[in-house]
């Protein structure tokens, strides 16, 4: 008979972590591969800055335009930017397009403040910008921290000016109030969810008068004056705008290992970022593959740059069509990886975890069966079939890979985009990155788990 210890090695499911089973040379790849993403992070705030630098990357390794209805053979290049906001990557591979595509769809959007279309006002000698929060927030913590200004207004005939202020360390920052604890004693009797509401969302403009007059609204006028000199836009302008307060911070390294990552956006960047650089670095790959990043995937994955726009299945019956192939047997065989952050356990909130189906910081890649909430409601509960060719494939690349469900059951809950996907008749699964405070203004991801992602994306690329 085997001994207990040896047995318990054969058959149990232990998770450990990626720097116990991997080497030096893994953790210093991870680490290297970071610089990139921190990079990718301070440029991409926005769904739109996002597309424009991945373009930036794709173009740089050979990627071309793609136009609807173009011809197509193996070894294209090609990406299809839909409305500057939402980005196809893809690749034309040697074997039979019937065979399928390999997709792998992360989103590019995250929670943030946009400005409503009359946004600017004057209370008290302070002018404001008004908000309405995009995404799920936590709206006590975007008071009193610094936010950049990040977004495009067009013009009446149609020119579209470029907006960022508050990036550069000359530049102004933005600001929202908060009551001092002083005078909070109202506040602090508020639960958390009611101690700062949505309208409360005002972003402090200016407080000096224009031109030190004392007119009526000269606060406002302040501000309006001061960008229609540097973007010349008057306040009608904000009727055809998109505009967003997004926090001011870049990327930096967190902890005296430097081993993690605090920033603002890695839900879901962290794994957008190891989506496309899989894509790009897997070119050769037999399969034909693409990187989808989606807008709009924080508040439902609506309207023509969400994932449920007809733009998806729309691209894949071209690219069948141009191979001679049938879209629907394309799309039969199809797989994909749903490329969306998890939530990481986290020892100071103990009681929303259940620790065995939880993933844990620096245990790698996330596999997550179902999303949802209550008893699945609203997921793409992916089958065992499926999975178990993903392991088989990750095992391939030595991938470091964890399970994980959103938390303890009937806490709340959560979606991706993989359920529009595999709507389409496409094998889904979630995998991505653990992250510690999601939907903050600064969320933390470790280095290893990013890498082991990117490793994932790749290996699902190859194999
Ligand atoms: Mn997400
Ligand atoms: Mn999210």
């Amino acid at each position: 008979m085997k001994a207990a210890k040896e047995l318990k090695n054969e058959l149990f499911y232990t998770k450990k972590n990626v720097y116990q089973l991997t080497d030096e040379a893994n953790v210093k790849a991870a680490f290297d591969y970071a610089e990139g993403y921190k990079n990718y992070l301070d440029n991409a705030k926005t769904e739109r800055e996002s597309v424009t630098k991945a373009i930036e990357i794709a173009e740089k390794a050979g990627f071309k335009p793609y136009t609807l209805g173009q011809a197509l053979k193996a070894g294209d290049k090609l990406y299809y930017n839909n409305r500057g906001k939402s980005l196809f990557v893809f690749t034309i591979g040697s074997e039979n397009i019937e065979c399928g595509i390999r997709i792998s769809a992360a989103h590019v959007d995250s929670p943030r403040l946009d400005f409503k279309p009359c946004p600017v006002y004057e209370d008290s000698g302070m002018a404001f910008f008004k908000t309405h929060y995009y995404g799920g927030i936590k709206k006590y913590q975007w008071v009193t921290i610094p936010l950049a200004i990040h977004g495009v207004v067009t013009l009446k005939y149609g020119t579209n000016v470029e907006i960022n202020i508050g990036e550069d360390e000359n530049d102004p920052l933005f600001y929202i109030n908060d009551i001092l604890p002083h005078l909070g004693q109202n506040q602090a009797k508020k639960t958390l969810g009611e101690a700062i509401e949505g309208e409360q969302l005002n972003l402090l403009a200016a407080t000096s008068p224009y031109n030190n007059e004392d007119e009526g609204e000269a606060v406002k006028l302040n501000v309006l004056a001061i960008l229609n000199e540097k973007y010349g836009i008057t306040e009608a302008d904000f009727l055809s705008a998109e505009l967003s307060a997004v926090p001011a911070d870049k990327a930096r390294d967190i902890g005296l290992d430097r081993a993690a990552i605090g920033s603002y956006g890695h839900d879901d960047r962290v794994c957008a970022y190891p989506a496309l650089t899989s894509v790009i670095d897997n070119a050769d790959s037999v399969h034909t593959l693409m990187c989808v990043l989606a807008d709009k995937e924080e508040i439902g994955s609506e309207g023509a740059s969400g994932m449920q726009c007809s733009i998806f299945p729309d691209l894949i019956d071209e690219i069948s069509k141009a191979l001679g192939a049938d879209s629907a047997v394309v799309r039969a065989n199809s797989k994909c990886l749903s490329a969306d952050v998890s939530a990481a356990y986290d020892p100071n909130f103990k009681d929303a975890f259940e620790k065995r189906n939880t993933p844990e910081l620096s245990c790698g890649v996330v596999l997550i069966k179902y999303t949802g909430s209550r008893g699945k409601g609203g997921t793409n509960d992916a089958s065992a079939e499926y999975i178990g060719w993903l392991r088989s494939v990750m095992e391939k690349d030595n991938v470091i890979w964890q399970t994980g469900e959103l938390g303890r059951i009937d806490l709340g809950g959560g979606g991706t985009v993989a359920k529009f996907i595999a709507n389409l008749n496409i094998d889904t699964v979630d995998l991505g990155v653990p992250v510690i405070s999601m939907h903050a203004p600064y969320e933390l991801i470790s280095k290893v788990d990013l890498y082991e992602t990117y490793k994932a994306f790749s290996a699902f690329c190859k194999y």
